[in-house]
């Protein structure tokens, strides 16, 4: 049982790049005893060791382009039967597309489970090109940092691991523009699918980051899921 006092809890965080889902979702996770699965780390690995999922999604991703569904829905569902999963999941973009939403509603019901809630993290976008270029992420655990606005206690270190901290490739402000444009014009829609579908908790992602994790603590709280029964 978790601080939800239920035994399984399937959550999406949801928002634009940079808005500030990986920083929240680990702690989240951690706290709700769940697994976080970010397909963006899950692609970064696989690039990192060369799989052929790696070499399928690494020129769509250095293009600030999403990686083709065919390719994303498959490896989604393969992770999701793991049995790491059996408590439940938060997941970290992913759906990115109304095909990827559909996708994931047929899996979820093969599997016999529903999603208690969407999350979405709004922020406007004239802040989200300055997080995006300023971002820094541990080259061994993935944690995200920033030079102005969260940067570890020591420079260029992870807090976390000690790790050296990297700035990714699609950060840069050319490839930052394309992947704003994309989110806004294939994942943006799904903010409406969610909310017609009543699942969706909005968050407002512009203030400092304790407060937003207050707010997660607060719409997670909220949900049917946590109910007493
Ligand atoms: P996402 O996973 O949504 O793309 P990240 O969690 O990686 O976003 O955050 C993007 C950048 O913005 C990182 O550099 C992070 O340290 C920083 N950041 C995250 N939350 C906030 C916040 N509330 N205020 C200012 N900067 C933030
Ligand atoms: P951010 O945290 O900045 O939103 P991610 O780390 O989640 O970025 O994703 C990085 C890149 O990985 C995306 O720009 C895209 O190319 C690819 N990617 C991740 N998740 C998906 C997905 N669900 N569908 C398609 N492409 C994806
Ligand atoms: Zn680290």
């Amino acid at each position: 049982m978790n601080s939800l006092g239920v035994i399984r809890v399937n959550l999406l965080i949801m928002g634009p790049p940079g808005a500030g889902k990986g920083t929240q979702a680990e702690t989240l996770a951690q706290e709700l005893q769940i697994i976080n699965i970010s397909t963006g780390d899950m692609f970064r690995e696989a690039i990192r060791q060369g799989t052929e999922m790696g070499k399928k999604a690494r020129e769509y991703m250095e293009m600030g382009e999403l990686v083709p569904d065919s390719v994303v829905v498959g490896s989604t569902r393969e992770r999701l039967s793991q049995p790491d999963c059996a408590r439940g999941f938060l997941l970290d973009g992913f759906p990115r597309t109304v095909v990827q939403a559909e996708a994931l509603e047929d899996m979820l019901e093969t599997m016999g489970i529903v999603l208690d809630g969407v999350i979405n993290i709004a922020v406007p976008r004239e802040k989200l090109l300055e997080r995006l270029m300023g971002r820094r992420i541990c080259r061994n655990c993935g944690a995200s940092y920033h030079l102005r606005y969260n940067k570890p206690k020591v420079e260029n270190k992870c807090d976390a691991c000690g790790g050296e901290l990297y700035q990714r490739e699609d950060d840069h402000e050319d490839v930052v523009r394309n992947r704003l444009f994309v989110y806004y014009k294939q994942t943006a829609p799904l903010i409406g699918y969610y909310f017609a579908k009543g699942v969706l908790r909005e968050v407002d992602g512009a203030r400092p980051i304790a407060e937003i994790f207050a707010d997660l603590q607060a719409a997670v709280s909220g949900l049917p899921v946590a109910a007493p029964h």
